[in-house]
């Protein structure tokens, strides 16, 4: 058995030790005498693996009282439409900030749900390569002070943009509107203060497991004002009063997701998680830093500790430097199709070693091409 070093931007690589868990209870699950897959999600069985699930993602995320965490299903644009669908009841108002292609899918739809406006717009639409390379000041965001929410994107996948900041709404005149982040991409990276949300989430199949599963942490008093339209299994309100089982759950997902939770915890949880990244990313941006022959574009302050985009100065090698990467084991580097050139994937599950062999690559290459 061969296991490459996948640097692909979701689905994405999982820890080997979760796999292999799960590879030996495929067939018999705790001598229960069969899969995960085929339990019924309302048996004695299931039920023990999603409370367990959400008590480790708690425990992993410090999440306070007066959250609930739902496991949904709709992934990262389901959100797109169900958080306006959930929270625009109240006034039917939202701003956004647009930091990359994903908040600019965000914003895009929520407008088919009411009055939505852009707070910040950080696109440059001259840039030839490179259109999102910053947060914006937030003394420079206009946010509606009776906004029913504020949304953001705490890390742009595409285009490499992470926050390391949580906004502070006092500041920008809209103590009481509530910040609404799509984690999808970041989540478990790294120590984050839940209680300066009014909610989260992300889709799973980047830092948390198998696509399918959406993970939605919503503060309590957002549960009421859904518009009325609001599609029952996407309610947060009915899906938290029934404990994620208001209809069928993504079970295998959430059972692969308990495993990678009880991983991360063997591993020190997301402070050690973050010293890994850190390392990690660092390791790799230092390697295209120290090289004409690589160009990245994000303000460095803004660079994204999980998906590294990086452009080879001379595009017409990008096919032998993807064939190179093949031979040595280094799979899933290629960009984004909106964006092209190059990207790399550090999520929790890549390994040091996996970065480190992926930069000495980048040297080779150079000196073979450069
Ligand atoms: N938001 C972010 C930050 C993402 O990275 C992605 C997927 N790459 C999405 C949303 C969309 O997620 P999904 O494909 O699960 O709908």
């Amino acid at each position: 058995m061969t296991r490459v070093f996948n640097f692909s931007a979701g689905p994405a690589v999982l820890p080997e030790e979760v796999l292999k868990q799960a590879a030996e209870e495929m067939l018999d699950w705790h001598g229960s005498g069969m899969s995960v897959m085929e339990m019924s999600h309302r048996g004695k069985e299931f039920t023990s693996i999603i409370e367990q699930a959400e008590a480790d993602l708690r425990e992993l995320m410090s999440v306070p009282d007066g959250y609930h965490v739902l496991f949904m299903q709709g992934g990262g644009l389901g959100e797109n439409a169900i958080v306006p669908l959930n929270l625009l009841g109240k006034n039917n108002k939202a701003d956004f900030v647009v930091t990359g292609s994903w908040s600019e899918k965000s914003i895009k739809e929520a407008q088919r749900y009411g009055d939505i406006k852009a707070a910040a717009n950080a696109r440059d639409a001259s840039a030839a390569q490179g259109k999102f390379t910053k947060v914006p000041a937030f003394a420079d965001w206009q946010v509606r002070s009776d906004a029913a929410y504020l949304h953001y994107c705490g890390n742009e996948t595409i285009d490499g943009v992470e926050f390391f900041d949580v906004p502070d709404m006092a500041a920008l005149g809209a103590p009481d509107v509530p910040l609404v982040v799509d984690m999808s991409s970041h989540i478990l990276s790294r120590p984050m203060d839940i209680s300066k949300y009014g909610l989260a989430f992300g889709g799973a199949q980047k830092n948390i497991g198998p696509a399918g599963l959406t993970v939605v942490i919503v503060r309590d008093d957002l549960l009421e004002q859904a518009q009325a339209v609001c599609p029952s299994a996407f309610s947060y309100k009915l899906v938290a009063e029934n404990k994620s089982m208001y209809n069928t759950p993504p079970t295998y997902s959430i059972y692969i997701a308990n495993l990678v939770f009880q991983w991360l915890k063997r591993q020190g949880g997301v402070a050690a998680m973050e010293k890994q990244n850190v390392a990690k990313s660092e390791l790799l941006y230092s390697t295209l830093d120290a090289s004409e022959f690589y160009v990245t574009h994000v303000e460095k302050a803004h660079r994204s500790r999980m998906n590294v985009p990086f452009f080879l100065r001379d595009e017409s090698l990008n096919d032998a430097f993807l064939a190179g990467a093949k031979e040595r084991g280094l799979l899933q580097l290629k960009g984004h199709k909106s964006v092209g050139g190059m990207r790399a994937s550090l999520y929790n599950a890549m390994s040091l070693a996996g970065v480190q062999a992926l930069s000495g690559y980048l040297k080779d290459f150079e000196k073979s091409h450069g």
